[in-house]
């Protein structure tokens, strides 16, 4: 006789859980192990799971046997570090510093459990500017999980440059792009962009939030759960305030060339006005956005500036170029029809008595009106490629984000979202009584334990109200049933 291994279980599915950030459930999962029977001493990985949990209490009461002596020590076990990484959680500045300091010591896949530790009781204890030099630590050193990515973007975020526009714009798509291209696609679910912002306003930094919400506006207009993000966070000021004094000088430069063709001043006085205008045009811009530092103000113009991502496109620059021509074409073709309209069919007899100065005005404004055009060229053209950006995501949709077909119980720890739902429904069957009889209780979930048909492997479908649906894959070992040998009585 045998039977499933229950720890081994547990153990699979903890393991699973943590491999996906899952922290809480690592924790409730080994709680319930520990309550089981036939639990061995599972302090220090409970206690481990339980600061990563924000359950820091709970920690240090596990390993309450363990000494204040351990700070001052040379060398550390397991337990004197995670116990530290407790009592750091908790607020105690000395044992901060002592996990701080053993990590010197600590390297390979260690080093990792150690720099979470410390991250995670960095951030409890409210030593932000610690954690973020940890997690950004940690996103280098190993495979970034998407609750380590998205931290480090909020440390990078915060940490952007005060002085240089071009290297807080950077920070900001670069982050934006990363952030983008983390499943899912922004346009299904914002929840990664929301946690940043969420994150980022917490720590007072509501010029960063603003700037990647502003940011992923741009570059995924089709993302329709920005809009109202974007829209309780606007600053006034949108992407025309900053050249409205340049327009301005434009109209009034075309209004004072058309005086001084009616008066017959000098051309001069024209020109000093256009140059004039080219000058205010080139110098004197408003900020975008209102509340903002100067530097965040530009990196906002810039963002605001991005195009839309769409198939096989030309390059940004490219395309903002081709939106100034295409604007300033547009413009003048719709000023000359216009011009031959009035001159040739409203105005005809005023316009045959003066035809050299109705010429002449006529091509003043067929000339602010193409500046003008030129102006607005970028922001109409990315209005008009909407559909290429549904079609871009679309696209993204159907070639990347292929639905998991078949058994993926060799190779998938965890599975979230709509393909959990799909996986557990279509490949999975409804767990034997036994597996079924040791499924954890998880706080506030709905649990549910699931096989694989081909290869018997447990899995565990995680239902957390307000969260998308998660699988954890377990582990199924049997182990000799001692009592039912005894009975038996034979090998
Ligand atoms: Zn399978």
């Amino acid at each position: 006789m045998s039977k499933i291994d229950r720890n081994e279980l547990l153990d699979g599915w903890a393991t699973s859980a943590a491999r996906m950030d899952e922290f809480v459930i690592v924790s409730d999962i080994r709680e319930a192990a520990a309550a089981g029977a036939g639990a061995h001493d599972m302090d220090a990985e409970r206690a481990r799971a339980a600061i990563l949990a924000r359950r820091p209490a709970l920690a240090a009461g596990l390993l309450a046997d363990v000494e204040r002596s351990v700070l001052t020590a040379t060398s550390h076990s397991w337990r004197d570090v995670i116990a530290m990484a407790a009592w750091a959680a908790l607020g105690d500045a000395d044992a901060l510093s002592a996990l701080h300091r053993a990590g010197q010591n600590i390297d390979g896949p260690a080093m990792v459990v150690h720099r979470y530790l410390l991250a995670s009781a960095a951030d409890q204890a409210g030593r932000t500017k610690l954690a973020d030099s940890v997690w950004q630590d940690l996103a280098e050193v190993t495979e970034a999980t998407m609750l380590v990515t998205r931290r480090k973007i909020v440390a990078d975020v915060i940490r952007r440059s005060t002085s240089d526009s071009g290297a807080a714009g950077a920070v900001i798509g670069r982050s934006a792009r990363v952030l983008i291209e983390l499943p899912p696609l922004p346009e299904d679910d914002l929840r990664h962009v929301r946690d940043v912002v969420t994150q980022l306003e917490a720590r007072d930094d509501h010029a960063g939030a603003l700037l990647i919400l502003e940011a992923i506006a741009a570059l995924r207009p089709v993302a329709k759960e920005a809009r109202p993000l974007l829209k309780e966070r606007a600053r006034g000021g949108g992407w025309w305030r900053e050249r409205i004094l340049g327009l301005a000088a434009v109209v009034g430069a075309t209004a004072l060339a058309i005086v001084c063709t009616l008066t017959g001043l000098s051309h001069w006085v024209s020109l000093a006005g256009a140059l004039a205008a080219f000058a205010v045009w080139r110098e004197c811009r408003l900020p975008q956005g209102q509340g903002l530092s100067p530097v965040d103000a530009r990196v906002l113009a810039e963002v605001r500036a991005l195009m839309p991502d769409v198939a096989g496109s030309l390059p940004d620059l490219a395309r903002r170029i081709g939106g100034v021509i295409t604007g300033g074409t547009l413009a003048f073709l719709a000023g000359v029809a216009l011009a031959t309209l009035v001159t040739e069919v409203l105005i005809v007899d005023v316009y045959r008595a003066n035809v050299e100065t109705s010429d002449a005005i006529a091509w003043l404004l067929i000339l602010m009106l193409t500046v003008m055009g030129g102006a607005a060229g970028p922001h109409l053209l990315r209005v008009a490629q909407r559909p290429a950006a549904r079609k871009y995501v679309d696209q993204v949709r159907s070639t990347q984000f292929q639905p998991i077909r078949g058994c993926a119980c060799l190779t998938t720890v965890g599975i979230r979202g709509a393909d959990a739902k799909r996986y557990a429904s279509r490949h999975l069957r409804e767990a034997d009584p036994e597996v079924a009889a040791m499924v954890p209780t998880i706080t506030r979930a709905t649990v549910k334990a699931h096989q694989c048909p081909d290869s018997q492997t447990p899995w565990l479908a995680v239902r957390l109200p307000g969260r998308e649906a998660m699988i954890f894959r377990g582990t199924l070992v049997r182990v000799a049933d001692t009592q039912g040998d005894a009975v038996g009585g034979y090998l």
